[in-house]
């Protein structure tokens, strides 16, 4: 029984979870064969002659490229069993079944994914599986997939370059951020990966040339003991090794004593969604955290020596040119324009099925049907000039973006945008019209373009970032074309 496994795209990363079914599939005694569309074209043979074939969806972008390339799919191979997991799958159910596809799993369902490529289960009921029990892991079998090099890289501050692999040694997330696609999923819930298959897949990545670790956990911290055991592990069996986590706000008040052990073993980076500065979308998205806690949460990575790279879903409903100005003032005050990939700035509100931000009358309100083009709820801000700003904005970071421009210039631009958007539709407020001084060009480490598709392919510059934080739930927006099929 041979079975593909398809990534289309996970932030530039090698899959976890493809690894994780294809151990699972070898272990049934299966032939797994693994193929990842953000480095590589869709291989004819290799679907023409699977039995079966899974296409792994962690986020929106990824949903969008596998929902364009079922079709060729499907044409080449009409008769093979169709899976889909991952968050993004059960969600999109509807788009997905019309393409054939009959496994929608998600959470902790690699097992049922695995004994349905198989043929070995298939009731309607395991058909549909988002598993929240506790499931038993296996070390990724990795072997398939493309090389570690052929990803995105990290790209230092000197300008050298470090091949990053990824793990995960949690999955779910026990907060219920509303506008986060983790929640309908898991509910609350989050589960520890064994360290021992943590360690075990960062050796075989290690010995593949990895040289940073990705943690590709929604939140780093939502077990902290465990987490301080996989880094120490990780730092006492790999002393050059670095890496990056990501963690909310709030568990970097609340664990800051454990600050100094992730600068101490390797971290080099840590992402944090942070989303927007003023209190009332903070309440809206239901983050558990206040302005003033970021500002905290700045001073504790600063004083420890650790670089924050804050994320943001910068255009909401409630997003007005005063706060949008604020967060710009912000960033540069915080000396943090650095730290903060520009399309963050562009980052607008996506609603998808399930999303708990339905729940908000002032959402629920606001928005029109479900859009199957979009997978999404549409939404229209009150005030036409801001969704005309994040436009803009967006065009003006991609053009940025291929151009290679340092983040403060970007920054720069972005202001003198919304400045002129201010002074139009605010002219009485002199505040929004000036710009605030420029903290030096320091920046962090930040991953660069994965080295496949992505070269031959110029509009994927900049959607590379466009969910650099979105496995947290944030989405953006207008879909370019990406063909690699
Ligand atoms: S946004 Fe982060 S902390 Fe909030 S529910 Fe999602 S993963 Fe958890």
């Amino acid at each position: 029984m041979k079975v593909l496994l398809i990534s289309t795209y996970e932030l530039g990363r090698q899959p976890f979870a493809v690894g994780l079914a294809a151990a699972l599939i070898e272990g049934r005694g299966g032939e797994a064969r693994c193929l990842d569309l953000s480095v590589d074209t869709l291989d004819d043979e290799e679907v023409q002659t699977a039995d079966a074939i899974a296409l792994w969806l962690p986020m929106f972008t990824a949903t969008r490229i596998a929902l364009a390339a079922l079709p060729r799919i499907r044409q080449l191979n009409p008769e093979a069993r169709l899976g889909a997991w991952g968050l993004y799958a059960p969600l999109n159910a509807t788009a997905l079944r019309e393409h054939g596809v009959e496994f929608l799993g998600a959470a902790e369902c690699e097992h049922y994914l695995a004994g349905f490529l198989m043929g070995q289960t298939g009731s309607p009921e395991e058909a549909t599986a988002v598993a929240l029990d506790r499931m038993e892991f296996e070390v990724p079998d990795r072997a398939g997939l493309p090389a570690l090099d052929r990803y995105a890289r990290l790209r230092m501050p000197d300008g050298t370059e470090r091949v990053v692999g990824s793990t995960e040694a949690t999955r779910g997330c026990k907060h219920v951020c509303r506008h986060c696609p983790v929640v309908p999923v898991y509910k609350g819930r989050f589960h520890v990966v064994p360290a021992d298959i943590v360690m075990a897949d960062v050796d075989q990545q290690v010995s593949a040339g990895a040289q940073h670790i990705t943690f590709g956990d929604p939140d780093f911290f939502n077990g902290p003991g465990h987490a301080r055991a996989v880094v120490e592990a990780l730092h006492a069996r790999h002393p050059g090794l670095s890496y990056d986590v990501t963690v909310k706000v709030e568990h970097l008040l609340a664990q800051r004593e454990l600050l100094p052990v992730l600068q101490r073993t390797g971290c080099t980076l840590i992402t944090s969604a942070v989303e927007a500065l003023d209190e009332r979308t903070l309440s809206f998205l239901d983050k558990g955290h206040s302005r003033a806690d970021f500002v905290t949460a700045v001073e504790l990575c600063r004083d420890n020596g650790l670089n924050l790279q804050p994320t943001f879903v910068a255009f909401t409903p409630w997003t007005t040119l005063e706060s949008y100005a604020d967060m710009l003032r912000t960033l540069g005050e915080l000396d943090l324009v650095g730290n903060v990939s520009p399309i963050q700035l562009a980052i607008r509100l996506l609603i998808p099925r399930g999303s708990w931000l339905l729940d908000v009358p002032e959402v629920s309100d606001l928005v029109d049907d479900f859009d199957e083009a979009l997978l999404g709820y549409p939404w229209k801000h009150p005030r036409p000039e801001m969704d005309a700003l994040q436009r803009e904005i967006e065009a003006l970071v991609d053009a940025d973006a291929r151009a290679d421009r340092h983040r403060s210039q970007t920054f720069e631009a972005i202001w003198d945008l919304a400045s002129r958007y201010a002074r139009r539709h605010a002219p009485g407020d002199a505040r929004l019209h000036e710009l605030p001084p420029l903290p030096a060009r320091a920046t962090i480490p930040y991953p660069s373009q994965s080295r496949g598709t992505a070269e031959r392919s110029p509009p994927r510059s900049s959607w590379l970032c466009f969910e650099s934080s979105s496995r947290l739930g944030v989405t953006l927006l207008a879909a370019p074309q990406l063909t690699p099929f």
